[in-house]
């Protein structure tokens, strides 16, 4: 039986990324996902900056671009009587954001993964895992027809998502976890073209982006509060949302038609879960979860894998440090203390964005911004994550406040 360097279960955001970094590295990958390619999932699917930045690093962006996926040029956010609009961020190398639908960025992802050599197969359930003294060994698995079988390697990396499985059979303890504050509704719109936009009100939030085709994905944030009464009529919620939390939108929206049917969710979890262990890492949402409202989840996928794959392809000989126990454990040490030292500040910020309660003091910062075109841009780029908060307070933005 052939012992993998890794084997990574999940090929999304989180599990295709370390797959195909671990695979350049020349480590033996295996990578298993339940499902097929290409194949939806539940998600809207804007990607900051800096997440468009590594695809590019990464030489995976012209693919995004060539499947006819639209750059978000400028952005716009309206909340109260505040109004912002500016260029996007850029950073060097990358003009706008990027949109793409998650069947088409997933394949890409996972046929890079398998051109870099790592061995990919689809239809894969992992059901369980071998250990030896409490190390993990390898997994279980079943295929589409039946077949269960076990592979074996040195290191098991959970990319699996919020309900990972692999997460539940190592029992990784759960750490930092917040209650569920909102609910969400999303479709695809023709005829109402977007690049990306944010409106907010007390008790709502809206964002449209523009993706393939020339459709415009709207999604909706309502309380969890209401989750229960949103879901007995998510449409008549849905559109009541988009009319009163951004009019102007929901004015164009007559001219528009209703491309898809609505997809929506209340599991909106909000935690930090151990990210590593004897033999097994977790990467991507299985290890870290946040409300999807200020749209981190692809961007910190492709943030954890790099650090995830920067720390076991290091060191003069990177096959010994995914191979030998003890060089492995520090590795994984390093990455996780990393993982939650770069993901902590946007898991703040954003419980902050999903109490759906619009902060006075932030009203009064946005007020003083909005007439200064190079402090809205400033802005947008904390939004992004490209600069720090303290970064916003210019002596501008100081003497304006
Ligand atoms: C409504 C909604 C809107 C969102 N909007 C955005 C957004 O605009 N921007 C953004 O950046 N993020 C967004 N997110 C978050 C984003 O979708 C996730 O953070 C991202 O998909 C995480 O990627 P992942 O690879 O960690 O996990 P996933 O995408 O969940 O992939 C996990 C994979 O593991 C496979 N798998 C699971 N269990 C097994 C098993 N036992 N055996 C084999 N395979 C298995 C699954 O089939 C799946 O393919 C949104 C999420 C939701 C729910």
């Amino acid at each position: 039986m052939v012992t993998y360097d890794a084997i990574v279960v999940g090929a999304r955001c989180a599990g295709a990324t370390t797959a195909l970094l671990l695979a350049r590295a020349g480590h033996r990958v295996l990578l298993l996902d339940r499902t097929e390619f290409p194949s939806d999932t539940l998600s809207t699917l804007y990607i900051h900056q800096s997440g468009v930045e590594r695809l590019a690093r990464w030489g995976l962006l012209d693919q995004v671009r060539q499947s006819g996926c639209p750059p978000l040029q400028t952005v716009s956010y309206r909340v109260a009587d505040v109004y912002l609009r500016g260029p996007a961020p850029t950073l060097p190398g990358v003009v706008g954001a990027y949109a793409p639908r998650r069947y088409i960025l997933d394949t890409i992802l996972v046929e890079a993964a398998a051109a870099a050599g790592a061995e990919v197969r689809d239809h894969t359930l992992v059901t369980g895992l071998t250990t030896d003294d409490g190390r993990v060994t390898g997994v279980r698995l079943r295929t589409n027809n039946g077949i269960e079988t076990t592979e074996r390697a040195n290191l098991v990396i959970g990319a699996d998502g919020m309900r990972s499985t692999i997460a539940k059979l190592v029992d990784a303890p759960l750490y930092a976890e917040h209650p569920n504050l909102t609910c969400v509704y999303f479709t695809y719109w023709s005829g109402i073209p977007a690049d990306f936009e944010i409106y907010e009100r007390p008790g709502g939030w809206v964002a449209a982006v523009g993706t393939h085709d020339n459709l415009t994905l709207i999604a909706g944030y309502l309380p969890q509060a209401q989750f229960a009464h949103v879901r007995r009529d998510p449409k008549a919620a849905y559109l009541a949302n988009i009319q009163a939390t951004a009019p102007p939108l929901w004015q164009r929206l007559s001219e528009a038609t209703m491309a898809d049917r609505l997809y929506g969710t209340g599991d909106q979890r909000n935690f930090f879960r151990h990210a590593h262990g004897p033999g097994w890492a977790l990467v991507g949402d299985a290890g870290h979860h946040k409300d999807s409202i200020n749209a981190h989840g692809i961007t910190d996928a492709f943030h954890q894998s790099e650090l995830l794959a920067t720390e076991l392809n290091s060191g003069d000989d990177p096959t010994a440090t995914i191979n030998d126990p003890i060089r492995q454990h520090a590795a994984l040490a390093r990455y996780a203390a990393a993982r939650d030292q770069h993901m902590k500040p946007t898991y703040h910020t954003n419980l902050v964005t999903a109490r759906l309660d619009p902060d006075p003091h932030l009203l009064t910062l946005l007020r003083a911004i909005q007439d200064s075109p190079e402090l809205t841009e400033r802005y947008f780029q904390v939004v992004a994550g490209i600069l720090s908060p303290e970064d916003l307070f210019t002596r501008d933005l100081l003497a304006r406040l």
